[in-house]
């Protein structure tokens, strides 16, 4: 059975997106087998894994309306298979935002992801999340079905204040929706080890959650921020820089959690 990653973090603009891509390709190239689930009605891990959001016959929509199942609805990226680093994809787009007002009615709808992906859950070892900029029923959905949550995050000032309402949600989502849900740890991204500021934050997280903070650090790197505009994960696009390095030990890293958890 896969286990299933959430990457959440509330704040707009934390590196979510381009973590769950990598990751997803990182995971690929150490030999999982991969699903990305894209959550957020802006596409970004649709259009990072080289698959067109306005081309998409079938979306993560229509598996939420129930009008078409996970199976019927992923897609491949002809641009990942070339590049031997291949994993499925289940696409978002803006049809995705309706979403939520046509649920609003629907008994249970906070499990209608958790429902459609039991059944593909033996195609996978690894299902990831890629959640938008909030805590909406988009992201409760991805909540009520993760095993755990990676939560991206920047070692700045404000990074802690917004952290205190994501483990509140964690732990009410955790207490009535679901118990197998847990945060997995922080992943320190954009990391710039010359700034001080950096250092003193990422010394805090690690002070303050322990084990909870994974061992790999993404640095700022530019590669990992040009890769999407050619369709490709960092990972894939520039295998060799700092960034695409990085991720792949953080794939690594996350084989390793999974077979203690
Ligand atoms: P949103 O909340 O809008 O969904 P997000 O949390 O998914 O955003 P990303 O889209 O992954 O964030 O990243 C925001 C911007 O930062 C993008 O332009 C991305 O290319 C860039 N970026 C992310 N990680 C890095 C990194 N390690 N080094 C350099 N640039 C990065
Ligand atoms: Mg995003």
């Amino acid at each position: 059975m896969a286990k299933i990653f959430c990457v959440a973090n509330q704040k707009g603009g934390v590196g979510k997106t381009t973590t769950t891509v990598n990751l997803a390709a990182g995971l690929a190239k150490v030999g999982q087998r991969v699903l990305m689930v894209d959550l957020d009605p802006q596409g970004n891990a649709t259009m990072g894994s080289g698959v067109d959001k306005r081309q998409l016959e079938l979306s993560i929509y229509d598996v939420l309306l129930e009008s078409a199942t996970v199976a019927e609805a992923r897609v491949k990226s002809d641009k990942l298979a070339a590049a031997g680093c291949s994993y499925d994809i289940l696409g978002a787009n803006r049809e995705l935002a309706g979403a939520e007002v046509e649920l609003v009615d629907v008994e249970r709808r906070e499990k209608r992801l958790k429902q459609a992906l039991g059944a593909v859950g033996d195609d996978y070892d690894f299902i990831l999340i890629d959640c938008p900029p909030s805590l909406s029923m988009l992201t409760l959905n991805g909540l009520c079905c993760a095993h755990g949550v990676i939560v991206p995050m920047q070692c700045e000032y404000f990074a802690l204040e917004g952290l205190a309402d994501l483990v509140n949600t964690i732990k009410q989502v955790h207490a009535n929706l679901n118990r197998d849900l847990a945060i997995i740890g922080l992943l320190r991204v954009m990391f710039d080890p010359r700034i001080m500021l950096q250092q003193q934050v990422s010394e805090q997280l690690k002070t303050r959650f322990g084990n909870k903070v994974f061992d790999t650090v993404i640095p700022r790197n530019v590669r990992l921020a040009e890769a999407p505009s050619y369709g490709l994960p960092g990972v894939v696009f520039d295998p060799s820089s700092k960034g695409a390095q990085a991720f792949v030990n953080f794939a690594q890293e996350m084989v390793l959690r999974v077979e203690t958890m």
